[in-house]
């Protein structure tokens, strides 16, 4: 799309000097912006972007200055202040500040602490949300995060805390009985761990699972397997974060909903893949 394609009418909000807008890039695919996402970086003199937004999305910035604020996941951020820190630096001097996170910026990203700090500093802020990996990312694989067939709930977790590790915190118990569907965030790392102590917890070593790397891009890739599989199954596929991993039934209804796949020429198939009896579709 050209910069100076104009936006559908609409009363958009302008960024003004010495604001900060938080905005989510989505999970990848530029497409999957949102209209506040590219009027902000549309507006901005400055974008500061995290390692998992697409940089072909600041194509469409072209008068913003690019700042690339990357973390690695799992390791301790200590950068992270700094690029609060930043954001206020610049703010203060006067610019009209983009900080673009990959997926939504509330969730697992860190948003909720970078907007707090600019607040403290006296910084107004606007927050635009984005579509996260979690269900973004899931759909692009013809994963339904939710099915009525499948789950009432979902769980969205995050596979290790800010120094690294698990999280003592979760009590994988109590999630492993009270959510069908348990979506995995930064998993990859403590996988072996977290399908360990979910079939201690009473799931099936046959639970399917889906893992789901660099998803909505041109690279992603999907790898079905089951807790019991799942470690030595990433080792042999050579997958590399950032990945989403998904646990429970809703992963089977890719059969039938791995768009993607006809996309490439694949025919619709009216399968059964959750063993109802009948094809997915009827009520
Ligand atoms: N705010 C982001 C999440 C940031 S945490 C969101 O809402 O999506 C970083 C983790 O998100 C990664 O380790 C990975 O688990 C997941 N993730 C983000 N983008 C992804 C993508 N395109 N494909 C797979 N996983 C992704």
């Amino acid at each position: 799309m050209s910069t100076d394609t104009p936006l559908p009418a609409h009363n958009w909000p302008r960024l003004e000097p010495g604001w900060v807008w938080l905005c989510g890039a989505g999970p990848g695919d530029p497409g999957l912006l949102t209209l506040h996402a590219l009027n902000a970086l549309r507006q901005a003199d400055v974008v500061i972007y995290d390692a998992l937004v697409q940089e072909d999305i600041l194509k469409w910035a072209p008068q913003a200055a690019h700042v690339y604020a990357g973390k690695r996941g799992g390791k301790p951020s200590a950068k992270q202040r700094d690029i609060s820190l930043r954001l206020v630096d610049l703010a203060q001097q006067g610019k009209r500040v983009l900080r673009l996170k990959g997926g939504d910026p509330f969730v697992f990203g860190r948003g909720g602490e970078e907007a707090q700090t600019l607040v403290q500093q006296g910084i107004p802020v606007r927050i635009i949300p984005g579509i996260s990996a979690g269900i973004g990312g899931l759909a692009y694989a013809g994963i339904p995060v939710t099915h009525r067939d499948v789950n009432q709930s979902v769980t969205f977790v995050t596979g290790h805390d800010q120094s690294g590790n698990t999280p003592g915190s979760l009590d994988w118990a109590s999630i492993s009985k009270g959510s069908q569907v348990i979506v995995i965030y930064m998993g990859m790392k403590h996988i072996a761990q977290i399908a360990r102590q979910l079939v201690d917890a009473g799931r099936s070593q046959q639970e399917p699972v889906a893992v789901v790397t660099t998803a909505t891009t041109a690279d992603q890739q999907v790898l079905e397997t089951t807790l019991g599989t799942v470690v030595d199954d990433i080792a042999k596929a050579k997958l590399e974060p950032p990945a989403i991993i998904c646990v429970g039934r809703s992963v089977l209804m890719r059969q039938v909903l791995d768009w993607q796949g006809m996309a490439s020429g694949a025919a619709p198939r009216n399968l059964d893949p959750l063993g109802r009896g009948r094809p997915a579709h009827t009520a």
